[in-house]
């Protein structure tokens, strides 16, 4: 025959996630921190996976590092899972809490892989747009109408604080105010909570409905690791348990993560220094012609542009790499700025201040 059948009809329309890296001298568009780890940290990496037996399956559950999390967090081992990135764990809270006759509640424009688990996990999905002509908030009211009630249909929720790509964390009254309207599983995805400073972490003991998702990625600059966690119930935990991939966080990648966590305030002076640099961005935004910049709590600047597309491009030919928001469903005419070094985000300035004239 030499054919084959078509895949699952859910794959139909579908895109493959492609988050439209390409090479550039500043990297400024998939919010990693721009600074690798230092040498002192490097050898210190060096040396813990050394010692890792690579003959043998890893420990599934990381417990080393889920005890490292727990204990930092005033948690215990069995509220925190270890995941292959935030990513994998975003697909598990689809595959547990999601299927067919289930319903996922998005708040749109946010990251995008979202709406693709529940897709191909045959979930229904409800969306609530943020409002545009509010910097992206949540439509607070009409989310918290969705999820009351025992008629409501949403099973679960994720809402990313602050939020990729618009920039607003979520006002902590109202997570607090949506845990206590629903029994529906809320993730508030704390991936860049160290640029905003607000965590949910607090409200953990209070609501079993909780989940917290956390990465290595940005802030810890780990992004070529992939380490996420999530923390939560010690129930809703073990639901995850069950549908996660049982080695999916490898033994290197665990050993890597154990030095980080154990150096994680090795990192505080960047953070801070990302933090001043966003402000500074923001505001020389600010004062470019026809440049309208979103409020940002995280590591990056989504701003508008006219002709976005056109700007992007020249940006792109004088070695400068953002993202293309342009296109995308209620994000028309932006572009995304990731903070990097001072020098790259000079550059980028310099260059998107000659091109806006
Ligand atoms: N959540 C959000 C909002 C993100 O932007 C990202 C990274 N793009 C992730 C989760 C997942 O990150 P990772 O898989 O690298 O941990």
């Amino acid at each position: 025959m030499g054919s084959v059948r078509r895949p699952a009809r859910k794959l139909e329309g579908l895109k493959p996630y492609d988050p439209k890296y390409l090479p550039a001298d500043a990297m400024m568009s998939a919010n990693e921190n721009p600074q690798d780890v230092s040498d002192e940290l490097r050898r210190k990496i060096e040396a813990a996976v050394r010692r890792v037996p690579l003959n043998r399956y890893p420990d599934p559950l990381a417990n080393d590092l889920r005890d490292l999390i727990a204990e930092a967090n005033g948690l215990d081992r069995d509220q925190v899972l270890v995941g292959n990135g935030g990513d994998e764990l975003l697909f598990d809270t689809a595959l547990a809490w999601g299927g067919p006759g289930r319903t996922f509640l998005n708040m749109p424009p946010t990251f995008s892989v979202y709406e693709t688990n529940a897709r191909l996990t045959d979930t229904d999905v409800i969306d609530i747009p943020r409002l545009a002509d509010e910097d992206f908030a949540i439509d607070e009211e009409a989310v918290l109408q969705a999820v009351s009630g025992p008629d409501s249909q949403v099973d679960f929720t994720i809402i990313a604080s602050p939020n990729n790509p618009t920039g607003l964390r979520a006002p902590t009254e109202f997570l607090q105010a949506l845990l206590q309207a629903t029994d529906a599983l809320v993730v508030v995805d704390e991936a860049y909570f160290e640029f905003s400073r607000m965590t949910m972490r607090p409200y953990l003991e209070a609501n079993e409905n909780l989940v917290i998702l956390r990465t290595f990625s940005k802030a810890f600059s780990l992004a070529g690791v992939r380490v996420g966690y999530i923390l939560g119930h010690p129930d809703v935990i073990r639901e995850y348990m069950k549908v996660r991939q049982p080695y999916s966080v490898d033994a290197v990648s665990q050993a890597i993560a154990r030095v980080i966590f154990e150096n994680r305030a090795e990192f505080e002076t960047g953070i801070e220094a990302i933090i001043s640099e966003r402000e500074r961005m923001a505001s020389t935004l600010r004062s470019l012609p026809g440049v309208h910049p979103y409020p940002s709590h995280s590591n990056w600047v989504l701003f508008s542009v006219p002709q976005a597309k056109e700007v992007w491009q020249r940006l792109y030919e004088v070695g400068i790499l953002v993202r293309d928001f342009s296109a995308a469903p209620g994000l028309e005419g932006t572009l995304r700025v990731t903070v990097g070094t001072p020098e790259q985000n000079d550059a980028f300035l310099h260059a998107l201040r000659r091109i806006v004239r």
